[in-house]
């Protein structure tokens, strides 16, 4: 967070806002996401109820993603025993975005609008993975999905984490375009509170034994008031594509001197590639790939991004002729 935002006019769709809030020591970001969501929904056609869960969580993985200082990719997860069998989003550090959903969509039915977390997901976690590539130590962090809504599942999982004082906000909707045409949206808000300087590690950041001095308490308060102005957002307000991500920001804390930042612009990409898929391939003894073929050919379908990857007869010889 080095620069601060002046271009306020630009309306944009597909960002993480940082802001911070320096009385309070809180820290913030808006994150608003539009094509980016719309293009990974509608490559899978998901049936409304996925496509709003799985947007929310799309920018509840952003919005977490940009708390995190990290050289690779942050994986946010679901597993359960429910409709939805299972979520995953990631967000890589350059900003590239990609989800994919399984349910059963028969257990879908009936359920209504707004269905409860574990109406939609069963028993099961909510997971986040931190991975810098080779040679490096993957971070992984578990809770159980405890909560009504997803935000609620973080909040969980904020609780329960030794480092997070945090709290995050996320909608998503359908809004129809020019032509008439439903396209998704959604968006997080999400402040964090800062730990005193030279108190890094502990719990809560100080320690418990002795009393708070005046500035702390002035922090502590602080940072109460901004969880309650940030949960005055308005699911409508996250998702509005006629409020500006800044302008949010402004409305929600310009009287506590917010200082806005310059966004992140946020894409959707997928990492797949034929050639990463043939390393997998090849990984298997060929007699197991032979038997996958189906009228002569090899189709492997990428869950994130809906490609799929052909290998003919010829092709799959191939996989196993070259030397590597
Ligand atoms: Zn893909």
């Amino acid at each position: 967070m080095t620069e601060l935002y002046t271009k306020l006019d630009i309306s944009a769709d597909d960002v993480v806002l940082p802001f911070q809030i320096d009385p309070y020591a809180t820290r913030g970001r808006v994150v608003r996401l539009g094509t980016v969501v719309d293009t990974i929904v509608k490559r899978h056609s998901y049936p409304p109820l996925v496509a709003r869960t799985l947007a929310e969580m799309i920018a509840m993985a952003a919005a977490l993603a940009a708390t995190l200082k990290y050289d690779g990719v942050f994986t946010l997860q679901t597993k359960g025993d429910g409709p939805i069998r299972m979520m995953v989003a990631d967000v890589t550090s350059d900003g590239a975005v990609r989800a994919f959903a399984q349910y059963d969509a028969a257990r879908l039915e009936g359920l209504g609008e707004h269905p409860s977390v574990p109406k939609l997901f069963g028993a099961g976690f909510l997971a986040f993975t931190v991975d810098q590539g080779e040679h490096t130590e993957r971070y992984q962090g578990i809770v159980e999905l405890t909560g009504t809504t997803l935000a609620e599942c973080a909040h969980h999982y904020f609780r329960q984490s030794e480092q997070f004082k945090a709290g995050l906000k996320v909608a998503a909707a359908a809004h129809d375009d020019s032509s008439g045409e439903p396209r998704w949206r959604a968006g997080a808000i999400m402040v964090q509170s800062l730990p005193p300087e030279g108190a890094q590690g502990s719990a809560e950041g100080r320690d418990l034994q002795r009393p708070l001095t005046e500035a702390q308490e002035e922090a502590e308060d602080g940072w109460r008031r901004a969880l309650i102005l940030m949960g005055s957002a308005t699911s409508k307000e996250l998702v509005d594509p006629d409020l500006p991500p800044w302008k949010l920001v402004d409305r929600l804390f310009l009287a506590e001197g917010v200082k806005i930042y310059r966004p992140h612009e946020l894409r959707h990409a997928c990492r797949c590639s034929r050639e990463r898929v043939a390393t997998v391939l090849r990984a298997f003894p060929r007699e197991e790939i032979e038997d996958l073929k189906v009228d002569g050919a090899l189709v492997v379908t990428c869950e994130f991004c809906n490609t799929s990857h052909v290998f003919d007869d010829a092709e799959v010889a191939a996989l196993y002729d070259k030397p590597h």
